[in-house]
């Protein structure tokens, strides 16, 4: 079969800026700064970096940037996104031809101090909404010589942010149709990575893996890695179509009626380490599930509906919402209801420390706390109720949206995430939902209680499985039993 060529589609990346003609006629290499997408197979920021350099003649390369603090990213983060980068190294360099360079520091100092250095006039990047890599992308382009341009390729979602919206949108509802209607132009399968036309000139420098990984290990001790959870692209792909325990091939089934069931992990993917990590491409996922959908159509539109439209909403409102992570962020009537409701009698008031180490009354929350502190995820079922009783049990939605994003950033491996961001503002704001039956200290802000979980879940033994796992090893047992 002939090689897929097709190009990247001029709607996935945009013009950040655009280079001065230079004097030199002959233009310098392209860069890559890899942040959000780390992976080498079905990227579309490495495709079109490729691809741009071959159409110039020039060399191309990888950059990324260790920051020394993201967003409070510690052992657990840290850890999982360098082993997956050590592994990309070898593949980006050895079998790709591409030379792949770690520089440390600020991404707003040292990627411009790159581009200078190598004479590059082109900068790619992928694409984030979070405000802190949108203001470092402004940094760089002031900072960048005139004649260096930089496009901006959206290789997380399916539907690149900005054609599948031109605005904050309200709902889930509102901007289904609007990203379905882009599938057929957008969700389709990949061009083979072109190899690079012209060689770089040097060499990159090595990498000491096992220094970087001790050192952010040791830095970031206090929220320890997990051993359930394996980092790379190859292990991603195994999660999701491996033959052992792969998502399409052995587990589909549970997802239409296991995934609310907190006691079935198997029920859920288990791929959102390796989607906020870019380790894994969601338009992969997304074809692949769609090329099973005749063995369980439910299930697959159940989780074509996660993968795109909930998590591509997550985006959106990130991307039009610079408020994103504050109750100024919500809407009119639920900013109203939640502070008509903010001095409301509270049964209970814990700190943030309380809560931090479970210490509250109700065993159900303390469990699911713990399962995401000592394990890096809670079930998704249990986060909605989670973040809620934070809204019941602090003293104001300010604290309690403070508090669910801190800890959720903190202990969870999908964390510092667009849809970590959403999914508190959803829970505690209203965000994306509607109002329902007017109540105590939540408003009309939808409710979750004890009793609605004891009649959805074994409630007991959720508990007792989270206090069976006992060791993360027997996490990894039970994930694939
Ligand atoms: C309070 C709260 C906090 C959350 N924090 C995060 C977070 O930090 N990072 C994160 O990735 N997700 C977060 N979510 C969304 C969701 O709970 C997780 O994406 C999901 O549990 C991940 O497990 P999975 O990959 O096995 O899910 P699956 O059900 O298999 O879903 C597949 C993929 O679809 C996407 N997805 C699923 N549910 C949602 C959703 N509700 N909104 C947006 N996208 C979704 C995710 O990318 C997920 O990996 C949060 C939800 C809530 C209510």
């Amino acid at each position: 079969m002939a090689a897929n060529t097709a190009s990247v589609q001029p709607g996935r990346f945009r013009v950040l800026k655009q280079g001065a003609k230079p004097v030199d006629p002959n233009p310098g290499p392209v860069v890559y700064w890899m942040f959000r997408d780390q992976r080498v197979k079905d990227n579309w920021a490495l495709i079109h970096a490729v691809e741009e350099a071959n159409k110039a003649h020039v060399p191309v390369a990888v950059a990324f940037n260790l920051f020394d603090q993201f967003l409070g990213a510690k052992a657990r983060h840290l850890g999982f996104m360098l082993r997956g980068l050590r592994q990309l190294h070898p593949d980006l360099q050895e079998a790709h031809q591409i030379p792949f360079f770690l520089v440390r520091g600020e991404a707003e100092e040292t990627i411009p101090n790159f581009m200078r250095e190598c004479g590059a006039s082109l900068l790619v990047t992928d694409f984030s909404p979070l405000r802190e890599v949108q203001k470092c992308k402004e940094e760089i382009r002031k900072r960048v010589s005139d004649f260096v341009t930089i496009h901006e390729v959206d290789a997380h979602n399916v539907v690149p942010v900005w054609a599948a919206s031109e605005k904050l949108e309200y709902s889930a509802r509102t901007i289904r149709s609007k990203i379905n209607k882009r599938l057929p132009e957008y969700l389709i399968e990949f061009p083979t990575l072109q190899p690079p036309i012209a060689k770089w000139v040097g060499t990159s420098p090595a990498i000491d893996w096992d220094g970087l990984i001790d050192e952010v290990l040791r830095k970031g001790a206090e929220v320890p890695e997990v051993d359930w959870c394996e980092p790379g692209e190859k292990a991603a792909m195994e999660v999701l179509k491996g033959s052992k325990n792969g998502f399409l091939t052995k587990r589909l089934k549970g997802y239409s009626s296991d995934r609310n069931n907190p006691l079935k992990p198997r029920g859920v993917s288990g791929l959102s380490p390796y989607l906020h990590f870019g380790q894994i491409s969601a338009q992969r996922c997304a074809l692949e599930a769609r090329s099973v959908r005749k063995l369980s159509p439910l299930a697959v539109d159940a989780f074509l509906e996660e993968l795109i439209v909930r998590r591509e909403l997550a985006d959106n409102y990130c991307f039009y919402q610079p408020q994103y992570d504050s109750l100024q962020g919500a809407w009119e009537w639920a900013r109203k209801t939640l502070m008509d409701h903010a001095s409301d009698k509270r049964e209970h008031i814990y700190t943030r420390e309380q809560l931090e180490k479970a210490q509250t009354a109700d065993p159900l929350w303390n469990a699911s706390q713990c399962e995401m502190v000592h394990y890096g995820k809670m079930h998704g079922f249990l986060r909605m109720y989670w973040a809620k009783k934070i809204l019941e049990w602090t003293r104001g939605p300010e604290e309690a949206l403070e508090i669910s994003i801190y800890l959720n950033n903190k202990y969870e491996m999908d964390g510092r995430d667009p849809n970590g961001y959403v999914g508190c503002m959803w829970s505690i704001c209203g965000v994306h939902d509607q109002g329902w039956k007017e109540r105590p200290i939540f408003g009309k802000i939808r409710y979750m209680n004890y009793a609605g979980c004891k009649r959805k879940f074994d409630v007991d033994g959720y508990v007792a499985y989270v206090q069976r796992l006992g060791a993360t090893k027997k996490r990894k047992l039970l994930l694939s039993e």
